[in-house]
């Protein structure tokens, strides 16, 4: 994020409130938890530095000056520190007020406005556009266009496009909303729930939605995709854009309250933290307020709500090491670590191994693989030697951005490890 005006002191509805950060009581407790901080050992890289850099500007004693904010936009957002935190600071949401600030208040390169209009005002908002891009990535894959420009390194002078295009996963089937937007369940109906399809998911990853439509029809729910809902607005509020994320939750709010569902299920651990935290992002909107808490009480991750069930008996052993890839919005956001290894364990034959900092952050984070490639790396680098050491057959994990971050790692380190999401497992052990 660049800036050359220097807003001092934080203004508006979106400012970081003080009662928030004089909680910290410089404990260090976070700081070991903290990837930025193991990675660099620099105070100012850690979360008790970035909370003493936000206080300094609210204080006015500093302005949103371009380095102050590299030390922000180094921050993963994965909220490790807010999990370890003995005072309770709300660190993801200071973060995100920060960013907020920055960028409404700092000057923006027309580059950086014109990407951050096209990813949060043009492609987010309209699953239609969104499905377009998608079909045209993947026609761009499988007519040999991306071998020729991977070969001639065509992008390679335009940086982060270039990082964006190796990033690409293969692109197979999306998945498709049911037709009527319901999905029967499997034998008598005990339930009705509903299913964030998602924004990255449906195109990359549409077989975890599927797998994810199917496990739960198993288990006896009736499974509600409604059509009205959008992108769950993480990606816009984690990058600053606060009012887009209202915009979309709105909608999201109101596709599913009018669908009746006991349960929203999510399989996007981004997602579902969002998701929880409606309430506070409506707060001030008399309109949304009260249903967006609503909503927020109904919002479950697909393993906390599996977990919570009698779960119907896998019939399929699957003779297999599995470790599993803690997603930081699932361990830290919503503080749920226990869920997705009882799902794992359900599975006969199954070996599940714990690799060593399985809850620390493996740097996908969001675009932060493309707009922090070094750190992103190194801390690829650290997860990838955990994983080494563990020796599994399998990495399972939570969410979309780890998927792809993790497959990334083992493609360039050569291992024969699958990536895969929790629920595809099981899906795959009731076959
Ligand atoms: S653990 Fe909490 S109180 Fe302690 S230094 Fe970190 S943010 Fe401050
Ligand atoms: S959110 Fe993660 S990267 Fe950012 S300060 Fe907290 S622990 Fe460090």
């Amino acid at each position: 994020m660049s800036a050359v005006k220097l807003p001092i002191g934080f203004a508006g509805p979106d400012a970081p409130a003080e009662e928030d950060l004089y909680k910290c009581v410089h404990c260090g407790l976070c700081l070991q938890v903290c990837p930025t901080y193991v990675e660099t050992g620099l105070e100012t890289e850690s979360p008790r530095g970035r909370l003493a850099l936000m206080k300094a500007v609210s204080e006015q004693r500093l302005g949103l000056t371009p380095r102050l904010l590299e030390h922000m936009d180094l921050c993963l957002q994965c909220r490790a520190c807010e999990a370890a935190c003995p005072s309770g600071v709300p660190f993801g949401r200071v973060m995100e007020q920060t960013r907020a600030q920055a960028a409404s208040r700092t000057k923006l390169s027309r580059r950086t406005r014109v990407a951050r209009w096209l990813a949060f005002r043009v492609l987010l908002p309209s699953p239609a556009r969104l499905r377009m891009a998608g079909w045209a990535l993947k026609a761009y894959q499988r007519s040999g266009v991306q071998w020729l420009v991977r070969e001639l390194r065509v992008l390679k002078p335009l940086g982060a496009l270039d990082r964006m295009e190796q990033q690409l996963p293969p692109l197979g089937r999306f998945f498709r909303v049911p037709r009527g937007g319901v999905v029967p369940a499997r034998g008598k109906a005990m339930r009705r729930v509903g299913m964030l399809s998602g924004c990255v998911m449906p195109l990359a990853y549409g077989a975890v939605n599927e797998a994810t439509v199917r496990v739960l029809a198993r288990n006896g729910c009736e499974v509600a995709v409604p059509r009205g809902q959008r992108c769950c607005g993480a990606l816009s509020a984690h990058s600053g854009d606060r009012e887009g994320a209202r915009a979309l939750a709105r909608k999201n709010i109101d596709a599913f309250l009018a669908a009746q569902v006991e349960a929203v299920v999510v399989n996007s651990a981004g997602c579902g933290s969002a998701m929880k935290e409606y309430g506070e992002l409506l707060k001030d909107d008399a309109a949304y307020r009260e249903k967006a808490k609503r909503f927020a009480a109904l919002v479950r991750d697909v393993s906390e709500y599996l977990a919570a069930l009698p779960l119907a008996a896998p019939t399929r052993a699957m003779r297999a090491r599995v470790t599993y890839q803690d997603s930081c919005h699932l361990a830290h956001a919503q503080r749920i670590k226990d869920a997705p290894r009882a799902v794992l364990r359900a599975i006969p034959g199954l070996e599940l191994v714990e690799m060593e900092e399985a809850d620390m952050c493996c740097g996908a984070a969001g675009v932060y693989t493309i707009t922090q490639r070094e750190m992103a790396s190194r801390l690829l680098e650290r997860k990838m030697g955990h994983v080494a050491e563990a020796k599994p057959q399998v990495i399972a994990t939570a969410n979309p951005g780890c998927m792809l971050q993790l497959a990334a790692g083992a493609r360039k380190k050569g291992m024969r490890v699958r990536v895969a999401h929790v629920v595809e497992l099981l899906d795959e052990a009731y076959e």
